[in-house]
């Protein structure tokens, strides 16, 4: 049997609820969708719980399922993640912190935990201060996130993620990282001098001159919190024994796929995954990488902006462009692919946030059953063969389908 290629097309927090703006249809219910209506129609279609019915999915949880691991045994917190998601990747051994720049008087009390929302280019110029920073033989790595943002990766012999944060997550006095064991107890040490290191570089920086003499919030430390070991992954690529690769604007998401071994693809700076990202060169991104991936998961984040911005309208809005995408994909796409069209959970507008609530989706490829489902929503899929599955049989599904599984038994 020949085998076939793989290409998940994850549009981000899709799935929604009856929004009143819509006469209470969902985004996907009201917009006219044919093209996506026409993978439905000619695949096999189904709702998605992502990691379990009624669990909240964040997208980097909801993306380590659809790409098939169990998040509850691969998902060691936040930290390691977000370094992740901003380029940081951590190797074996590692420590993994999320951070915020704050503002701290000299008697190093905390008197704004966003340092004014503080954002580039101000943190990178800062982060570039602490270049090169080591504490007693444990390298202290720093990159800036969005806004107020950073992550810290300690990398080092003998450290341990079992350790409180110097964050006190409140005004006044900052916390004393600790810890219990001979390790924790040195890793904490070094997250404290870490912190006093960051305010003695920082203090006096330029650019706090800079915020200081314009009233704002000067951003003069940096507080370290939720850390996490890097998680001991199986690698994609070898589970499945495929070339995997992923074509993503957001920074977590390509960490949560470069965390998992795929190859992180370059795609257009039109492709932010803001709202107004260029779905298109997206799409052709996509099918190009698949001329050398045999896997290919694409993420498109609007809809999820959308969701949380609560704009049903705006999200009817992207729908209808993920929609013309999906038209260029079926002009363009090659014959022997498998391909999935669906969400990494529901956003849905009339609550702002992520929902448990299953999500749509449709497989196509040729040759495939072609079931009763005809509308890609999320009554429309649930009409389908495939029934309610989780998210990580999603991949296991299309690897069947492209003729890439081991038969069980004679
Ligand atoms: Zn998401
Ligand atoms: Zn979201």
């Amino acid at each position: 049997m020949r085998t076939k290629r793989i290409l998940i097309v994850v549009m981000d927090g899709l799935g929604d609820r009856g929004c009143e703006e819509l006469g209470w249809k969902t985004p996907l219910q009201y917009a006219d969708t044919p093209n996506l209506d026409w993978f439905t129609a000619n695949g096999s279609a189904g709702v998605v719980d992502i990691i379990a019915p009624g669990v909240r999915p964040g997208s980097d949880t909801a993306h380590l399922s659809i790409l098939g691991y169990d998040p509850y045994k691969v998902y060691t917190g936040r930290g390691p993640f977000e370094a992740a998601g901003i380029g940081l990747i951590s190797k074996k051994g590692d420590v993994a912190f999320r951070c915020n720049f704050a503002t701290v008087n000299d008697r190093l009390e905390i008197t704004d935990r966003r340092a004014g929302r503080v954002k580039t280019p101000d943190t990178s110029e800062l982060v570039r201060s602490l270049e090169g920073l080591k504490i007693e033989g444990v390298e202290c790595i720093v990159r800036e996130g969005t806004e107020h943002r950073a992550a810290l990766i300690l990398r080092g012999p003998g450290l341990s993620a079992d350790i409180t944060d110097a964050d006190p997550h409140d005004l006044g006095p900052i916390a004393i990282s600790k810890g219990r064991s001979p390790e924790a107890q040195f890793t904490a040490g070094v997250v404290n001098k870490f912190v006093l290191a960051t305010y003695k570089r920082l203090k006096d920086h330029p650019v706090n001159v800079r915020r200081r003499a314009a009233g704002l919030p000067e951003a003069n430390i940096i507080l370290p919190r939720g850390a996490g070991e890097f998680p001991r992954l199986e690698p994609f690529p070898e589970i499945n024994s495929m070339t995997a690769g992923c074509v993503a604007g957001v920074g977590m998401i390509k960490g949560i796929c470069a965390v998992c071994g795929l190859d992180v693809i370059d795609v257009p700076p039109c492709c932010s995954g803001g709202t107004d990202s260029d779905f298109m060169s997206k799409a052709r991104t996509a099918l190009e990488a698949l001329e050398t991936h045999e896997f290919i998961l694409m993420n498109c984040k609007a809809p999820d902006v959308c969701g949380h911005d609560g704009c049903a309208l705006s999200k009817v809005d992207v729908v209808r462009r993920l929609d013309e995408m999906a038209g260029y994909i079926k002009d363009n796409m090659p014959e022997d692919l498998v391909i999935v069209f669906t969400a990494d959970h529901s956003t849905p507008c009339g609550t702002g946030d992520h929902s448990a609530d299953p999500v749509p989706m449709t497989i196509y490829t040729k040759g495939n059953v072609i079931d009763e489902a005809v509308k890609f929503s999320e009554s429309g899929c649930a009409r389908g063969r495939l029934g309610r599955i989780r998210g990580h049989d999603i991949v296991r599904i299309c690897m069947d389908l492209a003729n890439r599984t081991e038969k069980f038994g004679a």
